[in-house]
């Protein structure tokens, strides 16, 4: 009923990019896409082109799908050129489009969280509306009060902080899992140096977990503490003469504002790509070794394994071979995971072996992962999705001739969060971070746009077990 081809095409294109989004997300997660990840899908195209490349052979009949639609539409428009047309008829159209974004600004988010069982084209239109919309929305004011921090004497002259990804430590030895995948964690149980507990990321999603652990942010909607870097772990290391190191296996897109303004040595994914590509992540330790270090140290490892496509971190560690499954993407998902776990134990064991070598005394060496991963629970892969299975991550420290506080501490707590992790990282430095705006008992999960109303899940520490509450959304049902 619309004359005007140009309208038609640019309505079909629209819908068609909207959908390649959507069911891409679909296909991959098991989830259709929140609005909160739309905007992730733009900016992060290499690592989603990257991973989409690796699962050819489950995502393409989607593809094929798109491509017969969109060879359908557009034979349509133009075989119906000469139909008869309606007057005015494309206000219609741009009407029926309005009407979600208007729905989003008027009753809020709630009605366009993701519905699993409606069509993607409903979940589209919703999740593309509500975006829109949302971006326009300011932060509500939480007035929260400024953290406090006090100095006295560094406890530990070299602090080696690595942060893992899409480490869950369910499918770890170490934790109980049913395959040996850890042996060199589960032989440092016996170790009086060694100590672990259960953690859980402060978030779903890599760049806002880095953003919340480096600045020890905990309560929702705080984006002032990460704005000022009152607490943040590299200014705080710095103030006590530390000097700060980022060696990093990723790119550098995922460290804004994680207070790299702090940071003396830095070291991201293109200043090492070739080695990266030929050793995996035990190219770090090339650069590791190659550092002048000063009188005191925070250094930040951050890996890139052991993230998805799980199979290629294979190719770094060969001694064992990943078992293949026939017809069940859930359980060669579950075997190349756990073997990418293998690999893990043995970079750590290297990792250990590294560090010992070039600070063999008064060092500490901290673990934990950005978030952890789902592995086919419930039909679901990937993160991003406000899960605990998502912020299951595991937490250690090895003590190599200094002082056990930190040890202490994680031996005492059955579970240990980011939040916490943070904070007494910090006291090894010799600062003590005091947060007035902290309930003992709540903690919170966030979710993946700091700056936007974003969701979040609170949780509380009940008998050293998670209790995971219903998820919130900033502005909407917080206070
Ligand atoms: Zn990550």
């Amino acid at each position: 009923m619309v004359k005007s081809r140009k309208f038609l095409f640019a309505i079909v294109a629209l819908v068609t990019i909207a959908q390649a989004v959507q069911l891409n997300h679909w296909a991959y997660f098991g989830a259709p896409i929140n609005s909160q990840d739309i905007t992730k899908a733009f900016v992060e195209f290499d690592e989603i082109f990257e991973t989409g490349t690796s699962l050819v052979s489950s995502l393409w009949p989607v593809w094929l799908a798109q491509a017969l639609s969109l060879a359908f539409f557009v034979t349509a428009v133009l075989y119906t050129k000469k139909c008869r047309h309606t007057p005015f008829m494309w206000g219609v159209v741009l009407l029926a489009l309005a009407v979600n974004p208007m729905l989003s600004y008027l009753k809020g988010h709630q009605l366009f969280h993701t519905k699993p069982i409606s069509s993607t084209l409903h979940n589209t239109l919703r999740a593309f509306s509500d975006w829109l919309v949302n971006k326009q929305v300011k932060l509500h004011d939480f007035h929260y009060k400024p953290y406090v921090i006090t100095y006295s004497q560094p406890k530990v002259k070299n602090v080696v902080f690595i942060m893992g990804e899409s480490v869950s430590s369910r499918y770890m030895q170490l934790y109980g899992y049913g395959e040996p995948n850890t042996p060199f964690l589960e032989k440092l149980k016996s170790d009086v140096n060694f100590a672990y507990a259960k953690g859980i990321s402060s978030s779903v999603d890599t760049l806002t977990a880095l953003q919340l652990f480096f600045n020890n942010a905990h309560n929702p909607g705080f984006t002032d503490l990460i704005n000022s870097k009152a607490a943040n772990l590299f200014r705080l290391a710095r103030h006590q003469g530390y000097k700060t190191f980022l060696i990093s296996a990723q790119g550098e897109g995922l460290f804004h504002e994680i207070g790299t303004q702090f940071i003396d040595i830095y070291s991201f994914k293109k200043d090492i790509l070739k080695s990266l590509k030929e050793k995996g992540d035990e190219a770090l330790f090339d650069v590791l070794t190659g550092q002048e270090f000063g009188d005191k140290n925070f250094i930040v490892i951050h890996l890139r394994h052991i993230h998805e496509p799980y199979g290629n971190w294979e190719k770094y560690f060969p001694h064992m071979q990943t078992k293949k499954s026939i017809n069940s993407r859930k359980q060669q998902t579950k075997n190349e995971y756990s073997h990418a776990i293998s690999y893990h134990d043995h970079w750590v064991k290297e990792c250990i072996t590294c560090i010992k070598k070039i600070l063999p005394s008064d060092t500490v060496v901290v673990f934990t992962s950005d978030h952890g991963q789902l592995v086919g629970e419930d039909g679901l892969f990937g993160h991003n999705l406000m899960r605990s299975e998502v912020v299951d991550v595991p937490v250690w420290a090895y003590a190599i001739n200094t002082d056990h506080s930190l040890n202490h501490y994680i031996k005492s707590q059955k579970i240990c969060s980011h939040y916490d992790l943070g904070k007494q990282i910090a006291k090894l430095f010799g600062a003590e971070i005091t947060n007035p705006n902290e309930d003992s008992t709540l903690q919170f999960v966030h979710g993946t746009e700091l700056h936007t109303n974003y969701e979040y899940m609170p949780w509380k520490k009940t008998n050293g077990r998670a209790e995971f509450l219903k998820t919130e959304k900033i502005g909407v049902t917080a206070k």
